[in-house]
């Protein structure tokens, strides 16, 4: 009886437990399950009624990369130039006035019939009506509310005869069709106000618009008292409308009986229009015939116009995202509090309004929304000044904002607006500080977003903002499974060098310097600030971050040079993709050059030395060591002077090294002669013998063929590198050379060089066979400091950190790629210039060698360092100067940016950094720029 009660007990309570964990589990799956829906609950999942989600082919995406214009011929190299350039050119010089557009009495009313294109070969038809005609008039309506670029939703073309209304929204994919017809010279479009339209057909279709004729530039130069459509349209034709449909949805369809009028009036009556003005445009022409005025009315007329045909459609392009709205809305809101607020609580204004603008253009692009629809101006102010902390304060914050503001028009907007409302979650990590590192705020949203398993719709609009973004770590991922070894090899140097080499802390302080009358001059870093107040030359304005005033007046002022680049806040990111954890400072105007630049051309190089991680940064490095061979073979100046003609004489002939497989014809490049000297020395004994006897040839290559010792080998080791480099090796390597085969290193141990390098045995990096071999040089030069002070120097990185380069290789050592090392870390500086007078005018340069017998020649050129470009730079940069001067120099400079601009596709320069950067730049009396007036020498004060 017990048992049996027993029985049923544990009966009841498995029974129990099985349900309640049936139960349970239920209950978890549809967390679960919820979880997940939560996950993809953004708004768009469901939002049927975007139209350009249908769009294929988008030629403006939402992506932070420049906009591609046509390219008629791919052999054209200039970079985004305007397709039909030399036809508009054409029109400005020899106008086509071929006016007399109207045969005979025209009716200029309206009738009730008009043309609708919806389908392709509707399209192609009308293509065929346009080609025959002299002349049509054209107007084209937007919608920009729920897009980020906005896209073009109606284009009203009006013939003599008729008017079309074309639906650019069916047919966005073959707008293009039209293309030929805008571009004849021979076909006149008129537009009314073109400016926009003519982008627009750019941006949208790829259409250029070649001989215009718009009748608000021939309002102007007929002085008309106005210039607006709508008084041409009561002045010329009686007829009035109601501007207010400009502002409609032209997405709508079909769209309304009003909406077709307004459409097809902005065009229909536009030829009739213009007809009228050039009637008095000519009439202009003949009563005002003064002889010595050269003033044509017609021709004025025509030549404004086409000039607007001139222009090219961009995207903005800002140095982070939002940044221009955030420093607008910031200064805006703080001029009007009147500076009543703390330091402290301005800082966090500011940096929220910082954040929340960032986040909202990221998700504007994300959602292909515009600005506006994701959230206020005000709304944003309103929640960096209250910081509320939960969803439901932000929530009630932002309608709030909404509210309190007239938004007459803006009325209908969702108040918060969906995008706010299904990615809440972000707005309050954002505002409670979540996010330690801002700029980590950037991938990792648009990770959440559309990284796989992403909360929102992928597009064609989107889909390239995470291409750029996450490029790096998908093919690293995919190549991992294949060479792993490689991979993981490289990696590890990667680390190495990110850890050992990259800036240990922020590079660019943002400390302002205003002029005495409170204009901002420029941003710097603290040392420079310091500089002045020491002096008493300025007065401390604020603490964090720090600026002061100078207390005399600066010569010049950037924007009085209309040089806005030096007053631009330094983001310390990559330029290239916007890293923000690790950064080396990289010179894109290769130093083997630059080195050799006259002194006022070298004065201001913070504009030519970008921040970038160590991927782009070894992108750009391997495009700057290409156009360096493509320089060497245009000027004809050979990249390495290497060939040993005679070791006892120690004399080495300039030569190329681009056929490196034949070492005696090409000699080696002191760079490929130390790294297989030095692998020699570790390994040779361990090494594959075929390996082994690749690396004794280009050592033995070196000593002009000879067997070859140990001590040529260590001696191999110094060719070409600066005392210092030397003593650092020797400290480094535990290299103990004897003293006698030591060149006299003292005396080449000037004061005013600085300069410290280190070299990273490329042989820890690298594997045994040769088949990966990465060198890793770094180096910190003090020599900056004075030029340079707006970029950092070494102070601010804690060891020698600062500067360094990486370069890596695949294949084997007799490469010339070898070379790749620029001379950054080698060619020593020497402040003063005497050493400078020997450069033989014959192309052979006479170069400190160490001969194999223990003795040294002492005749370093500290510029034309023997180890890598120096000879070559110097002879290019004599060459430039000496055929074009300054000039010369300058474009060279600009073309050293455009490779760094093509091969990295930079997206966080600062605003005012420019290829075409002149380099110019006065400095005021007290300036540390100051060439007479270097900081060491004042001292006194
Ligand atoms: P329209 O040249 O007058 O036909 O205007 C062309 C397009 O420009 C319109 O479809 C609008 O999208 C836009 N637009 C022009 N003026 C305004 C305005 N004041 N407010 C809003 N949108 C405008
Ligand atoms: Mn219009
Ligand atoms: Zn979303």
């Amino acid at each position: 009886m017990e048992s049996r009660w027993k029985m049923r007990v544990i009966a009841i309570t498995i029974g129990t437990v099985m349900a309640l964990s049936i139960v349970y589990s239920a209950h978890l799956r549809r967390r679960r399950r919820k979880q997940k829906r939560s996950r993809s609950s953004c708004y768009l999942q469901s939002d049927q009624t975007k139209p350009q989600q249908a769009f294929k082919r988008v030629l403006a995406d939402n992506s932070y990369s420049p906009f591609k214009h046509l390219k008629l011929n791919e052999s054209e190299n200039a970079l985004n130039s305007h397709p039909y350039e030399a036809e508009i050119s054409a029109l400005l010089e020899n106008p086509q006035l071929e006016f007399s557009f109207l045969n005979g009495s025209t009716d200029s009313k309206m009738s009730e019939e008009y043309t609708w294109i919806e389908t392709e070969s509707q399209l192609k038809e009308l293509l065929g009506v346009l080609s025959k005609e002299r002349v049509f008039a054209v107007d084209t309506e937007q919608h920009s509310l729920r897009s980020f670029l906005g896209f073009t939703s109606l284009i009203q073309i009006s013939t003599q005869k008729e008017d079309y209304l074309v639906d650019s929204i069916a047919l966005h994919d073959s707008m293009g069709v039209l293309r030929t017809v805008f571009a004849d010279p021979s076909i006149c479009k008129v537009f009314h106000g073109a400016d926009n339209d003519v982008l627009w057909l750019q941006r949208d279709f790829h259409i250029y618009v070649v001989n215009l004729f718009d009748t608000a530039k021939a309002c102007e130069v007929l002085s008309k008292p106005q210039k607006s459509l709508a008084y041409l349209l009561e002045t010329y034709c009686g007829v009035s409308t109601n501007k207010l449909l400009q502002r409609e949805d032209w997405r709508q369809r079909p769209l309304s009986k009003e909406m077709v009028q307004y459409a097809r009036m902005d065009a229909h009556y536009l030829l009739y229009i213009a007809n009228c003005l050039i009637a008095e445009l000519q009439q202009q022409d003949t009563e005002i015939s003064c002889p010595d005025d050269k003033f044509n009315f017609v021709l004025e007329a025509s030549r404004r116009s086409n000039m607007i045909c001139l222009q090219l459609y961009t995207k903005e392009v800002e140095a982070f995202p939002g940044e221009s709205a955030a420093s607008s809305l910031s200064s805006r809101h703080l001029n009007s509090q009147g500076g009543v607020s703390s330091i402290s609580c301005k800082t966090q204004f500011q940096d929220l309004v910082r954040r929340l603008c960032a986040w909202r253009d990221l998700m504007a692009r994300v959602h292909d929304e515009s600005l506006r629809y994701v959230l206020s101006d005000q709304a944003i102010v309103t929640l960096a000044d209250r910081a509320p902390m939960t969803s439901a304060e932000i929530f009630s914050t932002i309608t709030q904002a909404d509210l309190s503001v007239e938004l007459s028009f803006n009325s209908f907007l969702l108040s918060p607006s969906p995008v706010v409302c299904s990615h809440l979650n972000d707005v309050c990590s954002l505002l409670q500080d979540k996010i330690g590192n801002f700029n980590d705020l950037f991938p990792m949203i648009l990770q959440k977003c559309l990284g796989p398993g992403g909360s929102c719709p992928f597009s064609v609009l989107n889909y390239a903002l995470l291409v750029n973004c996450n490029l790096k770590v998908t093919v690293a991922s995919k190549q991992n499974g294949e060479r792993s070894s490689k991979q993981a090899a490289r990696k590890s140097s990667r680390d190495l060098f990110v850890q050992k080499f990259s800036c240990k802390s922020p590079v660019y302080h943002n400390c302002r310097i205003y002029a005495n009358d409170g204009r901002l001059l420029c941003y710097c870093d603290r040392r420079k600030l310091e500089w002045y107040l020491l002096r008493d030359l300025a007065k401390l304005m604020d603490e964090n971050p720090p600026a002061i005033m100078l207390l005399f007046e600066p010569k010049g002022r950037p924007e009085d040079e209309d040089n806005d680049f030096y007053i631009q806040s330094k983001k310390n990111i990559c330029v290239g993709c916007g890293e923000g954890n690790h950064y080396l400072r990289y010179r894109i105007i290769p130093s083997c050059y630059r080195i050799h630049f006259p002194e006022h051309l070298k004065s201001h190089r913070s504009h030519d030395i970008v921040l970038l991680c160590v991927d782009c940064h070894e992108v750009a490095h391997a495009a700057a060591e290409r156009y360096k061979k493509q320089v060497a073979a245009e000027f004809g100046i050979p990249l390495f002077v290497s060939k040993v003609v005679d070791s006892k004489q120690a004399q080495v002939i300039s030569g190329s090294s681009e056929s490196a497989t034949n070492l005696e014809e090409a000699g080696v490049s002191p760079l490929q002669l130390r790294t297989a000297a030095m692998a020699l020395l570790r390994h040779g004994p361990r090494m594959p013998s075929k390996r082994r006897e690749e690396l004794k040839q280009i050592v033995m290559s070196y000593y002009g063929g000879r067997e070859i010792t140990e001590v040529d080998l260590e001696m191999a080791l110094l060719v070409g590198m600066s005392p210092h480099e030397r003593r650092r090796l020797e400290k480094k390597k535990g290299l103990s050379f004897k003293q006698s085969i030591l060149p006299n290193v003292e005396q080449e141990n000037n004061i005013g060089c600085m300069e410290t390098s280190s070299i990273v045995d490329a042989s820890e990096l690298s594997a045994l066979d040769g088949s990966h071999n990465t060198e890793v040089k770094a180096c910190c030069r003090k020599e900056d400091r004075e030029t340079d002070a707006d970029v950092g120097d070494s102070s601010i990185c804690a060891d020698s950190g600062i500067d360094g380069e990486i370069s890596s290789t695949k294949g084997n050592a007799n490469s010339d790629e070898y070379g790749v090392s620029d001379t950054k870390g080698v060619n020593v500086v020497n402040s003063e210039d005497n050493c400078e007078s020997r450069s033989p005018s014959d192309g052979t340069v006479d170069l400190y060698h160490t001969k194999h017998d223990g003795t040294a020649r002492h005749k370093h050129n500290s510029k034309l360092s023997l180890l890598g470009h120096g000879p070559h730079g110097k002879q290019v940069v004599d060459h430039l100067q000496k055929e074009y001067g300054d000039d010369g120099i300058r474009q060279f400079c600009q073309r050293w940016r455009q490779v760094f601009v093509e091969a990295v596709h930079p997206r966080f320069l600062p605003a005012g950094w420019d290829v075409m950067h002149s380099g110019r730049r006065d400095f005021g009396e007290f300036s540390v720029y100051n060439p007479a007036k270097k900081p060491s020498a004042t001292g006194k004060d």
